[in-house]
């Protein structure tokens, strides 16, 4: 068995920020080890709830819950046969997490027949389950949860209602981030970050909401509008660069959706916009571990020409095995490994290994977070022909793109 078979043990000790995840349900007849493991999950949830019956588990599924953790080992009836008989309904199942006490090589192929069932396996844990290898399940899942770090960290400064209220009110906009040539400095497309013009609060960046909005079906609804407002953009601002390109940020579940794609095409066909010209991005954590195959929504708009950018690569858990089975069309480095360019030796190695492999994908390589000269230098070097940061311009509103564009204010 591989050592890292379901990304269980890597990244063990990683630190978690707060409490992240709302609830935790354990399924476990062993009311000791629960115990333990409910001790153990405390400090990551506002409430873990232990289980000690199967047919206590739908209603806990239809409750809420963001995470399941269940024992593979059940006088009741087995973890695999449980996963089985609620099969139909797998996808609105919270990620699971399964526990066993067996050997390696069962847990491992139980993760994958529940996986081909349709369940989303965010990893397995062997008994006695260690605390190292508990955090970095958590913060898998609330990654993924929210599409982000854990680290990005939520601020939900309004309830879930207001928030969707404030998308379908048409409290929010975009604003507009060049990616420009590090050479040229030309731009060649732009990144679409979402706002929210607050009527008390004022312009409030996306980790004041979002989470919140993705975490209460809002997820396609938003992706939906920032698809159609920035190809909106896009088509009048083609007037000034006709090969500009947009990138909008997409929750890896709504990849999954084939009526998001459907949208998207229509959308795209609607302002005679070529597929290309549309750039969706989702972070590594959230589109990888899943099979390939159950993208479906994103392999019909990558067969139809959109291109799919992996955001904040090198933070995530991705093998490359699971990379080279993703249409992937351009890698965004994260800035926490730009940032560090210039100063660290092993920052710049971790660097050039990711632009060597992203030019070996065939992908179009952008790092993130460019805010000195000294870092563009940095990547010139290391042979990266795309970047974005405050150095070049911050997220800007469309008007003052246009200007941008047309010549009359630098970037
Ligand atoms: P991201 O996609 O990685 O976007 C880059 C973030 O870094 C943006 O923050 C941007 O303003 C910021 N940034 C750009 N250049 C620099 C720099 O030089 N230095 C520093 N320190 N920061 C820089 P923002 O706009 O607050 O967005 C945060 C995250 O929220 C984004 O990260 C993205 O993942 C998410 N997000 C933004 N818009 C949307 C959206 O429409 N839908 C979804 N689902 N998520 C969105
Ligand atoms: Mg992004
Ligand atoms: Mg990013």
């Amino acid at each position: 068995m591989p050592a890292h078979p379901v990304g269980v043990a890597a990244g063990a000790g990683t630190r978690i920020l707060g409490s992240l995840l709302s609830r935790i349900v354990i399924l476990d007849d062993d009311p000791i080890a629960a115990k333990v493991l409910r001790a153990m999950l405390a400090p990551h949830a506002s409430r873990v709830d232990v289980l000690e019956r199967t047919a206590e588990l739908r209603t806990a599924v239809d409750e809420g819950c963001d995470l399941l953790i269940l024992d593979l080992l059940m006088p009741e009836m087995d973890g695999t046969e449980l996963l089985r008989s609620h099969a139909p309904s797998a996808r609105a199942f919270p990620p699971i997490v399964l526990v066993s006490g067996l050997d390696d090589g069962i847990l491992e192929t139980a993760v994958h027949l529940a996986r081909k069932l349709g369940f989303r396996v965010e990893g397995a844990l062997r008994k006695p389950v260690a605390l190292a290898d508990v955090a970095p399940l958590i913060e898998r899942t609330s990654r993924r949860r929210t599409g982000r770090h854990a680290s990005y960290g939520t601020l939900a400064l309004e309830p879930p209602e207001r928030v969707l209220e404030a998308l379908r009110g048409g409290e929010l906009f975009l604003r507009y981030q060049p990616q420009v040539e590090l050479d040229t400095g030309r731009i060649e497309g732009v990144e679409a970050l979402v706002r929210w013009q607050h009527p008390r609060l004022g312009e409030l960046t996306p980790a004041a909401f979002v989470a919140t909005l993705e975490a209460h079906g809002g997820a396609r609804d938003l992706a939906e509008f920032v698809v159609s407002r920035a190809l909106a953009d896009l088509h009048s601002l083609r007037a000034l660069a006709p090969q500009l390109r947009v990138s909008v940020n997409v929750h890896p579940d709504v990849l999954r959706d084939e009526r998001f794609a459907d949208r998207v095409l229509d959308a795209l066909r609607e302002r005679s916009l070529p597929p290309a010209a549309l750039c969706l991005e989702a972070t590594e954590t959230g589109i990888v571990g899943d099979e390939p195959e159950t993208l479906h929504g994103l392999l019909k708009l990558r067969m139809a020409g959109v291109e799919l950018a992996i955001d904040d690569f090198g933070t995530g858990h991705a093998t490359l095995h699971e990379l080279w089975r993703l249409p992937v069309s351009e890698i965004k480095l994260d800035r926490s490994f730009v940032a560090a360019l210039h100063s660290s030796a092993k920052s710049r190695t971790l660097v050039g290994a990711m632009i060597g492999m992203g030019g070996g994908l065939g992908a179009r390589v952008v790092a993130e977070g460019i805010e000195t000269h000294d870092v563009r230098s940095a990547l010139q070097a290391l042979g990266c022909r795309l970047g974005q940061g405050y150095l070049f311009a911050r997220p800007l509103d469309v008007a003052t793109l246009r200007q941008v564009l047309m010549g009359t204010l630098p970037v």
